[in-house]
């Protein structure tokens, strides 16, 4: 919705009494969750944004780092953060697989190129480029070409977050080394594994080089990936919903204000205290994410009933 008729549809719920503003103090350092990853302009959020964004304020959300798939989601997360300020924070990224459902498929340069020029336009208002990465399950990248462009595709953006002196926001299935190892001969520092479903010793390999790595609510329903969240050091995990998909059922939309089945998962499994989790985690994203720190000011949701 734009910007004008987002205010005339609320000045006419106001005026029913089917809208209100709830004005909220976003103190970044102070306790509560960061959503390091999840798909706020998905379709799937358009009806009830404003309602899912509150459940995430009360469910202890104190920030959310939004990312992209492609570049039509680019101008729709901008809104977001603008409608949002200081809650919502936007990322910039064209993901290796483009399309959805039949249309599923790898990434192209050309998805790329003519966008380029909106990371420049945009470069103070994004806080990382993602979600980039490499996604070589076999159906979608059948060929060595189509794994080739998908590589071409990540490493063009990854020197945009050089050159922007941002972070990164990555996706790596069926590719875990070549994505670290790609990430690492470019010299890149800060980077967000998110759903990371590669073996330990190399998830280790990304942590020497400085990486995080995150996991949304679907990991606790299995024992998989426990190996690799107790070898990775507190220190190097964040917390992220990736909503709306990845929830404990597939069937049901996931969404930010779920991150607490992360934190208690992650806890059980390092035996630790939930609140500690979230601690750690939080102070790992404003590391990470440092854009987020400046950020410290009062923000409103508007809802509608
Ligand atoms: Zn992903
Ligand atoms: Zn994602």
């Amino acid at each position: 919705m734009k910007t004008r008729g987002l205010i005339t549809h609320f000045v006419y719920k106001f005026k029913q009494k089917r809208a209100q503003i709830i004005f909220i103090y976003t103190n970044i350092m102070a306790r509560g969750f960061i959503d390091c990853h999840c798909h706020l302009s998905a379709d799937e959020f358009t009806q009830d944004i404003d309602d899912v964004l509150l459940r995430a304020k009360r469910a202890g959300v104190k920030a959310l780092v939004a990312v992209t798939e492609g570049a039509s989601e680019f101008e729709k997360v901008i809104l977001l953060s603008k409608t949002y300020p200081g809650f919502v924070f936007p990322c910039f990224g064209i993901h290796p697989l483009q399309g959805s459902g039949q249309d599923l498929h790898s990434v192209r340069i050309q998805d790329l190129e003519p966008f380029l020029p909106l990371f420049q336009k945009y470069r103070a208002d994004i806080v990382a480029v993602g979600e980039i990465g490499l996604d070589f399950t076999p159906w979608f990248a059948r060929t060595t070409q189509e794994r080739d462009e998908q590589i071409k595709v990540f490493i063009k953006q990854l020197e945009i977050a050089k050159e922007l002196d941002l972070p990164v926001n990555v996706h790596s299935r069926s590719a875990a080394k070549v994505t670290i190892d790609t990430m690492k001969e470019l010299g890149i520092r800060q980077a967000l594994l998110h759903n990371f479903a590669g073996k330990p010793s190399v998830a280790m390999e990304g942590v020497q080089a400085g990486f995080c790595f995150s996991f949304p609510p679907a990991v606790s329903k299995t024992e998989q990936r426990a190996k690799l969240i107790r070898q990775i050091p507190l220190e190097h995990i964040c917390l992220e919903t990736d909503s709306p998909a990845l929830g404990i059922d597939k069937h049901i939309r996931n969404e930010p204000g779920n991150i607490m089945i992360c934190c208690e998962y992650i806890a059980k499994i390092k035996g630790i205290s939930s609140d500690a989790v979230m601690e750690v985690t939080t102070q790992n994203a404003l590391r990470l994410f440092s854009k987020l720190k400046r950020y410290n000011y009062f923000s409103y949701i508007v809802s509608f009933c």
